[in-house]
């Protein structure tokens, strides 16, 4: 891909030998192949952090050049949108990364501004995944906790980053204090650092508050998704382990868990098209794995808009004004 601004050619949150430079537009696993060793990264400095508290190492992150712009994408703390301007084309490019037009507590609000040329995230590209209203979503999970404690053991899966720390506050807000491992843990303290509060205790610490916690009934958060975690509480307290998960893929699949909440922290179908209004491009490139890609082009196509996959954008300098001429 080249995305070459500023004497740069920046691969966008991919693995890509033709570019010196990589953006990470959020501290996600799936969007850090571009690191490696000796790397220059365009990156937000708590993306940076927190890819550094997962051991990223041996990158070099460097300021954005002038022709760049880093804008928040929503979609977890420190996760950005790029936004490039070409000096010579006058051609403008967005590239979404992650992001969600809904406001998570424990994330930035997204910002948009126009461009001529939008590379849009496509993980969710269905007519009939339709995203709840958050604070409906918010107030379900509440009323679960509140309820559930009281008569066992409630275990959240949910990722590490981002939506673990949005459980941490859900279960603030009603007074509960949960239990989280440590991968969740390390995450928190930069969240907390970056002013953003959270009150947990740790699996795994011998403080006193912790014991206290675990003599009755608790909700418990883990990064961990295999089960192992459920059967091991469940033998040690001797008690009913209620087993939940909170994801945007709860839409979508059964996920195995006693009750699962679709919240997610990317935007649906609907939400893209809002993007879209605001953005104002003149030609849309979805980005994804094939299948979606395809298919967010095509229920952009079907609702009037100028949209292609990615990939056949291919091997291009997209702020190249003769792309959009061509296509539009
Ligand atoms: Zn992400």
């Amino acid at each position: 891909m080249g995305l070459a601004t500023g004497g740069y050619n920046i691969s966008l949150d991919a693995r890509d030998p033709e570019s010196n430079v990589s953006f990470v537009s959020h501290a996600h696993s799936d969007h850090t192949a571009g690191l490696r060793k000796g790397r220059k990264v365009i990156a937000s400095s708590i993306t940076w952090k927190l890819m550094s508290a997962r051991g990223k190492k041996g990158t070099e992150l460097i300021r954005a050049p002038e022709e760049i712009e880093l804008l928040d994408a929503g979609h977890i703390l420190g996760s950005k949108q790029l936004l490039a301007q070409s000096e010579e084309t006058g051609i403008s490019i967005l590239y979404s990364g992650d992001y969600q037009m809904q406001v998570s507590e424990v994330a930035e609000r997204i910002e948009i501004k126009e461009a001529d040329v939008l590379i849009l995230d496509s993980t969710y590209p269905y007519k009939d995944v339709i995203f709840d209203h958050r604070e409906n979503v918010i107030d379900a999970i509440q009323k679960y906790l509140s309820y559930k404690s009281e008569k066992g053991i409630v275990l959240f899966s949910a990722y590490a980053l981002g939506k673990a720390q949005e459980l941490i506050r859900i279960a603030n807000e009603v007074g509960i204090v949960p239990v989280v491992d440590g991968r969740i843990a390390e995450m928190n303290e930069i969240y907390v650092e970056s002013g953003i509060h959270l009150e947990y205790f740790s699996f795994g610490s011998d403080s006193e508050g912790i014991d206290t916690e675990i003599r009755g009934n608790f909700v418990g958060i883990t990064s961990s998704h295999t089960g192992k975690v459920e059967q091991s509480i469940s033998h040690a307290y001797g008690r009913r382990v209620f087993t939940a998960i909170a994801t945007g893929f709860a839409k979508m699949s059964n996920l195995g868990k006693d009750v699962q909440f679709p919240l997610s922290d990317h935007a649906d179908l609907a939400q893209a098209k809002e993007y879209i209004e605001l953005c104002n491009p003149k030609i849309i490139y979805t980005y994804g794995g094939r299948e979606n890609s395809i298919a967010m082009a095509e229920n952009l196509r079907d609702s009037g808009y100028n949209a292609h996959p990615y990939f056949l954008g291919g091997k291009t300098n997209l702020l190249d004004s003769s792309l959009i001429t061509q296509r539009v």
